[in-house]
């Protein structure tokens, strides 16, 4: 009852349905509406143009896929392989996507081999999302003008539209690739490009049903690794488009509505951590605990592991801690607001005491972890800067690491003893 009030607002289940009433009767979105420019056409795609090419092979896909492959089993029953089939081109796609389409040419959160990038670009087109780059160019997008008319899949245009209604329109074709110059650069992205519907569907389709014949059940292998995986792979994808800029904590930044969702990251591949992408798009994790649920990160760090990936790029923590440290405060300061001055003055007084407190040892281990930058990046260029100077940088970063959470703490407590001041989550 309580996830129910806190998650299913009436805001959230009225945000379900403009999006599909306007589609229903032909008309543009009711949102979209506003924002057609003189020449009928809003930020990347034409209103008024269904792509029906899009719309029957999502709407046909989940009937053959879903409804398809109950019939099939209840008629043929279930072979050990089809399952095996179906979950692992279930992971080795979603993670192409991921750690390929999304982290890697969306974000350059790292650097890879190129038959990585080759590998990544394959399976991903078997995802049928469209080219990386493609792809990777709306995503640019997205973080740019999150919750604006120019972001593609807006999710205050409501729930569907984020998760399917904005693929249902035919792109603008004036719109071009600039958003993307070092993805036009690259020829294996620009020979995806050329090929990912015929991968996707050629192999995407023609790869499980041979290995479907291979056991003497082609049907069986189509049903499985074919239609019932791209469903699996779509739906979970549109999912951080919609359920994951609408349901769970907003821990790191309140800026937009990204959310971070450890249920959705389960089926993911880790990308639910929505809210902390949001405020850090670049870093190569999503779930930036060891015990995050975020097999993306895994597969990166385990590229670099074998010599396969570097540069992989992490937030400095002081900084994640500021971010959570602002939230935190901001929403602790609007509850405090609300007690009458005068009302326990001595809690407000060692709640901001403490709050000073923590801004200082940040700034500290801000300022060490910058120097420790610093000297790593003058030890790659050939210097070697002296060991013990090394030494006491780290050192110093993990007294004020320590510092800070301590003073934390004693912000925690003194704010518990305000009864009726809500936990923070995530802090
Ligand atoms: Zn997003
Ligand atoms: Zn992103």
């Amino acid at each position: 009852m309580t996830i129910a009030r806190r998650y299913v607002t009436l805001d959230t289940l009225v945000a379900i349905f403009p999006g599909l009433a306007s589609f229903c009767t032909g008309s543009p979105p009711l949102f979209l509406a506003e924002c057609v420019n003189a020449r009928g056409k809003i930020q990347g795609m034409d209103p008024r143009q269904k792509d029906w090419t899009n719309l029957l092979f999502l709407v046909l896909s989940p009937i053959a896929g879903i409804g398809g492959t109950i019939l099939y089993a209840s008629r043929f029953g279930v072979q050990w392989w089809e399952p095996t089939l179906c979950l692992t081109l279930f992971f080795a796609i979603g993670l192409s996507i991921g750690s390929g389409y999304h982290r890697y040419f969306s974000h350059r959160a790292y650097e890879c081999h190129p038959a990585v990038e080759s590998v990544m670009l394959f399976f991903g087109a078997m995802a049928l999302q469209n080219s990386a780059l493609q792809w990777s160019r709306d995503h640019r997008e997205h973080h740019r003008f999150v919750d604006t008319d120019r972001d593609p899949y807006n999710i205050k245009r409501g729930f569907l539209w984020a998760h399917i209604l904005w693929i249902f329109y035919k792109q603008d074709p004036d719109r071009n690739f600039d958003a993307v110059p070092d993805l036009k650069r690259n020829p294996r992205v620009m020979w995806q490009h050329r090929y990912a519907r015929v991968i996707g569907i050629g192999v995407g389709l023609g790869l499980p049903t041979l290995v479907g014949a291979f056991f003497g059940r082609p049907l069986g292998g189509l049903l499985w690794g074919g239609f019932l995986r791209i469903v699996l792979v779509h739906h979970t994808t549109f999912f951080i488009n919609s359920l994951a800029h609408m349901w769970g904590a907003r821990p790191y930044s309140t800026e937009n509505t990204a959310r971070d969702n450890w249920f959705l990251a389960f089926f993911t591949h880790g990308e639910g951590f929505h809210n902390f992408h949001h405020a850090f798009p670049s870093d190569f994790r999503n779930g930036i605990r060891w015990y995050h649920w975020d097999p993306n990160k895994w597969l990166i760090q385990s590229f670099r592991a074998t010599r396969l990936a570097r540069n992989l790029r992490v937030t400095p923590p002081p900084l994640v801690e500021n971010a959570k440290l602002k939230v935190a405060a901001a929403v602790t300061e609007a509850r405090l607001a609300r007690v009458p001055t005068g009302i326990a003055d001595d809690l407000r007084a060692r709640a901001e005491q403490a709050r000073a407190r923590m801004e200082e040892t940040l700034n500290l281990w801000k300022e060490a972890y910058a120097r420790a930058c610093e000297l790593k990046a003058a030890k790659r260029t050939g210097q070697r800067p002296p060991s013990e100077t090394m030494r006491e940088i780290r050192r110093q970063m993990r007294e004020y690491e320590r510092r800070f959470r301590a003073t934390r703490l004693e912000w925690k407590a003194a704010l518990d003893r305000f009864t009726d001041l809500p936990a923070v989550q995530g802090f």
